[in-house]
């Protein structure tokens, strides 16, 4: 869907409300959906500068109110842990005011390790109070993932491996895979199986699962 609405940091679909505070991404995954569209659900996602964490917390609260949403997700047209700080304190803030009433997602490609180094990464979103997290593998080997998801990071593909694991000793952790060719979802599920994660395929809409 292509918009010329101003962009959106907040937005909404059904009963979920996500968060796309940073267009940053470490990856150039070929099938990601910003290379295609401007936005979804009518929404435009194309930021026009990384918003400010008050900027962030300025639009959620003129929509947290309207409704009971299911879940608040970090999910946007970018990699949410490419700004550790702004997840660590806008989650602090929801969970202060409306922590009994929501759960609180982060939709993740996993590399929060090498995108934070020297930082406590799990831990410190542990202690804002993250419940979930949905990790995007997309691929059973290395090759395959940097075929497709064009990282810029050599051992990104090592150090997500290394995340989903250490991420199940803390979070509710769900490793997903998107339906492309070049894909092997049974391999990817019985990775997921292996480490003792729930496995979700994804249709093939990026960033939105
Ligand atoms: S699909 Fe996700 S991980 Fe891949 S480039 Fe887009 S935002 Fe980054």
């Amino acid at each position: 869907m292509t918009t010329n609405k101003r962009p959106s940091i907040v937005y909404w679909l059904g009963n979920n409300l996500y968060l796309n505070i940073t267009n940053q991404c470490p990856n150039k995954c070929y099938f990601c959906l910003r290379n295609f569209k401007s936005g979804v659900g009518g929404f435009n996602l194309k930021l026009e500068k990384e918003p400010t964490v008050n900027e962030v917390l300025a639009e959620l609260q003129e929509v947290i109110n309207r409704k009971n949403w299911r879940e608040i997700v970090f999910c946007g047209f970018g990699e949410p842990l490419a700004r550790l700080d702004c997840v660590l304190e806008v989650s602090s803030w929801i969970k202060k005011n409306y922590g009994k009433i929501v759960t609180l997602r982060i939709n993740t490609n996993g590399q929060g390790f090498l995108l934070n180094k020297g930082r406590d990464v799990l831990n410190e979103l542990k202690n804002v109070g993250i419940d979930k997290l949905s990790i995007s593998l997309n691929a059973s080997d290395k090759e395959t993932y940097a075929e497709i998801c064009r990282p810029s990071f050599e051992n990104a593909f090592e150090s997500i491996l290394e995340f989903i694991e250490k991420a199940k000793e803390i979070f509710d952790v769900e490793v997903t895979a998107v339906t492309l060719p070049e894909v092997n979802l049974q391999k990817i599920g019985e990775t997921a199986e292996k480490m003792g994660v729930k496995f979700r395929i994804r249709e093939y809409i990026p960033c939105f699962w």
